[in-house]
């Protein structure tokens, strides 16, 4: 079959791999239908996270048809069509009967190495390096998906594909980068980031009832398509004094709640920025904190900081003063998909446009071009969807 395989830093290809295989009675296989790039993607194509082998097949967002099942699968048939959480899980173990499923006990073989940095691992989860599982992705025409009848979420004939394709991932974590915030209605939240989970994070908290969103990127097209499509505020990173517009916006008190969806690769300037890139290049330092730091430091006394955005190492510079300075509540993680999945569906039923931030469509083997788009934000680009079949 033909899949988008990763090689090295900002090296990524489209070639003929074997066909996936049912290698457990709780497996299906997929015919993949639509599968879209992340910027999660994007720490795989720096090459910021380690273990990725040459040959690894990409992709956490796909969706499909079933076309094989395992014989233990049972609540899953084929023929169905299927959506699929990006952390994959049990359903039997502690973490994930308390909800948390991408913090699951079972399903990362490679936990040990996992467990050597973090002291414990969370879930496996596909095309996301020999750290997490070392599982294929959907970047391909066809995909192996294990514990079926937990991952898939059946979707009804009828519906677009590119109307629920982000449930796998992406409107999920917006949702729960708000759900994070405890919103009681009323709030102003500032978020880092208005890329496809920024966006999602804004949309996801007005659902949830803050009263305003301000949205913080220096890509033009991206602060346009959030006062657009999602009638949010925005301010510019390099042109506006980010904490000073939020305290003014604020009434000098700071934004009741602070997103960070940028994550380890996140842009700087000045001097910090060299001391990062330097640190970074010696390995004495894996991730940057420019968005994090800017989020601690302008969130109010006693807010909440909820981080989405992928971190993986170790960060400098960590205002730790400031976090228990002000009284903050830290909170971030892979988002526990499944949990989400009923809720968000009942929203794109009821309306919800969860398509919004496409704005490139592509076939398979036009990867690696698109990969380089939306890696550099070039063409206006926000989020791109392949289809094998194109
Ligand atoms: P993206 O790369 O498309 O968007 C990131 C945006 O951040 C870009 O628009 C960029 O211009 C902006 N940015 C960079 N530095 C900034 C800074 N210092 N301040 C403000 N904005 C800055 O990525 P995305 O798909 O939107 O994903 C965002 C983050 O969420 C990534 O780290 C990704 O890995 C992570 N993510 C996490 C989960 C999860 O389960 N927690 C799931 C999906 C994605
Ligand atoms: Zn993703």
């Amino acid at each position: 079959m033909k899949a988008v395989t990763w090689h090295g830093k900002h090296d990524v290809r489209t070639e003929t791999v074997e066909d996936p295989e049912i290698l457990d009675p709780n497996d299906v296989l997929l015919k993949v239908t639509s599968t879209a790039i992340c910027g999660s993607d994007l720490h795989l194509y720096a090459g910021s996270i380690p273990e990725m082998r040459s040959g690894d097949v990409l992709g956490h967002e796909f969706m499909g048809e079933v076309v094989e099942t395992g014989a233990n699968v049972s609540r899953i048939k084929k023929g169905q069509r299927v959506v699929v959480p990006f952390c994959i899980a049990c359903g039997e173990c502690f973490f994930c009967k308390h909800g948390q499923t991408s913090l699951c006990d079972n399903t990362n073989p490679d936990a040990p190495k996992v467990e050597e940095l973090y002291g414990y691992s969370g879930s496996g989860l596909f095309g996301y390096s020999h750290l997490f599982g070392g599982y294929a992705g959907g970047q391909a025409e066809y995909v192996r998906v294990p514990h079926a009848d937990v991952g898939c979420y059946v979707i009804p004939d009828g519906v677009e594909d590119e109307q629920v394709l982000f449930l796998t991932d992406i409107f999920p974590t917006g949702y729960q980068a708000a759900d994070n915030c405890d919103l009681q209605g009323g709030e102003t939240v500032a978020i880092w980031g208005a890329g496809p989970v920024g966006l999602f994070a804004a949309l996801s908290c007005k659902l949830l009832g803050a009263e305003r969103v301000v949205m913080i990127d220096r890509i033009p097209a991206r602060l346009t398509m959030a006062r657009e499509k999602l009638d949010v505020e925005t301010l510019h990173l390099d042109e506006d004094d980010v904490y000073e517009r939020l305290r003014e916006i604020t009434d000098g008190r700071g934004p009741d709640c602070c997103i960070d969806a940028v994550g380890l690769d996140a842009h700087g300037t000045g001097i910090v920025q060299a001391y990062d890139t330097v640190k970074r290049m010696l390995g004495t330092e894996t991730d940057n904190g420019t968005a994090l730091r800017q989020a601690i430091t302008s969130c109010r006394k006693g807010g909440v900081v909820s981080v989405p955005g992928v971190y993986g190492g170790v960060m400098d510079k960590y205002p730790i003063g400031a976090q228990f300075g002000k009284a903050l509540r830290m909170i971030g993680g892979q988002t526990h998909v499944h949990r989400y999945l009923d809720t968000l569906f009942e929203h794109v039923q009821n309306g919800v446009d969860a398509s919004f931030p496409i704005t490139h469509r592509a076939s398979l083997d036009e990867a690696s071009d698109l990969y380089e788009t939306f890696r550099t934000k070039e063409d206006e680009c926000v989020k791109c969807v392949m289809t094998p079949g194109a």
